[in-house]
């Protein structure tokens, strides 16, 4: 289960829409309680999508931006336990691309949520969060509620 903290929520929202109608693309900082599939989510931050050539349909989240995101979350004794795009005029469903890369790049994070938030004419349509398990996508239940540590 996702537990999206409501600024978070919207901070995803305004960084969606602003970037129509390209793909943007974040991490997720937050907990992951120990022993527990539920990830509560404090902030979203945004993070550089390098791949402008198709960035209508693919984001490819900025290595730099990863590892300064990390150690700021580090630092506040949060971590990332996701990872945000968007799916301009798309369902919030992830492709073949988005779980190929989920298995390559960040193998090492079954742990991981992601977010997909559909925008649709400029506009938050859905969001939907899906979770790794041994290769294939499945949907994971998402509730906003305030973050507290
Ligand atoms: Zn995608």
């Amino acid at each position: 289960m996702l537990i999206l903290d409501p600024e978070a929520e919207n901070a995803m929202r305004d960084h969606t829409e602003s970037g129509y109608p390209h793909e943007v693309c974040g991490l997720l900082l937050g907990r992951c309680d120990a022993g527990s599939e539920m990830r509560r989510v404090a902030e979203a931050r945004p993070a550089a999508n390098l791949n402008l050539e198709r960035a209508a349909d693919r984001y490819e989240l900025s290595p730099a931006d990863f590892l300064r995101i990390e150690r700021e979350a580090r630092s506040r004794e949060l971590e990332v336990v996701g990872v945000y795009h968007s799916h301009p005029d798309h369902p919030s469903r992830p492709s073949e691309t988005d779980r190929l890369r989920a298995e390559e790049i960040w193998q090492s994070s079954e742990s991981w949520s992601y977010l997909i938030l559909e925008v649709a004419s400029g506009g938050m349509a859905s969001r939907r969060s899906w979770v790794l398990k041994q290769g294939i996508f499945a949907e994971e239940e998402i509730q906003v509620l305030p973050f507290r540590r």
